[in-house]
């Protein structure tokens, strides 16, 4: 038996007037958000929203507002007929890829800005990145009218961020944090590893390697905050390969980081950049 693609919606009436009458119909929607380039696990992610709704939405769409001047929209991968290949076994009952044109019209000016958990981490070398995202993602929560919305731990300040704005604007939509899926060797999925090289490949591995030094450190008793940004540092500066941006601890509730001394459940985060290609990655350390 050969499946067929699974249908594409282009037009954000036509994705405005399916949801409608699935509602109608009494159906529940869960959504999955991504910008395509579809790996494991974005794929882990449709899984679970088979068990969460009647209808399963995913969107591929590679939000411009999100990405800076000098950063890699022109060349983010985009793959949608092989998309489209890999998820036809999944239930899925739309696929939501709208123009930027269409989302974007010439005299668009309303943006959705998080004025604390975005300033930190990722915030500073990234500037406006999470305002295009909270925008998009608030922008698709109305155009697929979902009950469910399935995000991925491995971005992790992303998924507290927008769980922040349901709560912020009263939306009626319950957010699903899923774990990371990683390659064999521990390096997270994610669809820039494309552009790693061999060499930077086998050097990216330091990332997740220097996260479980933080996490040892953590399960071994250690509760002082720099102490283990210290030491992801030092194991980070073993390759000169590696650029750090940052490598901190902060509470997994609220992103916060107050005093040295670590008191609640904490989760470490990094970004790292290897041979041009910038990575990010987390672990959660428990309480
Ligand atoms: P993206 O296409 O990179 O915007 O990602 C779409 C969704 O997939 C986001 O919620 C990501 O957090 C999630 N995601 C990306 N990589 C992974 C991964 N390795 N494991 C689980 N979820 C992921």
């Amino acid at each position: 038996m050969t499946l067929s693609l699974p249908r594409t919606i282009i037009s954000l009436n036509e994705m405005l007037s399916v949801s409608r009458d699935w509602k109608k119909a009494g159906e529940t929607i869960a959504f999955i958000p991504t910008m395509g380039a579809l790996h494991e696990g974005h794929l882990a992610l449709m899984q679970y929203a088979e068990s969460l709704a009647s209808k399963v939405v995913v969107s591929i769409f590679v939000n411009p507002s999100q990405f800076g001047p000098n950063e890699d929209f022109s060349k983010y991968p985009r793959t949608l007929r092989d998309d489209l290949e890999k998820i036809k076994h999944l239930k899925i009952d739309a696929v939501f890829t709208p123009n930027a044109s269409e989302m974007y019209p010439p005299d668009f000016q309303t943006w959705v800005d998080n004025s604390m958990m975005s300033l930190d981490f990722c915030g500073p070398f990234r500037p406006q990145h999470f305002r295009g995202v909270a925008t998009i993602v608030l922008k698709l929560f109305h155009l697929v009218d979902c009950d469910h919305a399935i995000f991925g731990k491995k971005d992790y300040q992303q998924v507290k961020i927008i769980e922040q704005m349901v709560r912020d604007l009263n939306m009626p939509i319950k957010i699903h944090p899923m774990e990371t899926i990683r390659e064999e060797d521990g390096l997270a999925l994610s669809s820039r590893n494309r552009y790693l090289d061999e060499s930077s490949r086998h050097v990216s591995l330091a990332l997740p390697v220097a996260l479980n030094v933080a996490f040892d450190m953590f399960q071994s008793g250690v509760r002082s905050r720099s102490e283990i940004e210290n030491a992801f540092a030092e194991e980070i500066a073993r390759y000169p390969e590696i650029q750090l941006e940052y490598g901190k601890v902060a509470n997994q509730s609220d992103l916060r980081r107050d005093g040295d001394e670590i008191t609640e459940a904490s989760v470490f985060l990094a970004a790292v950049r290897v041979g041009g290609v910038r990575l990010i990655d987390n672990l959660e350390l428990g309480q």
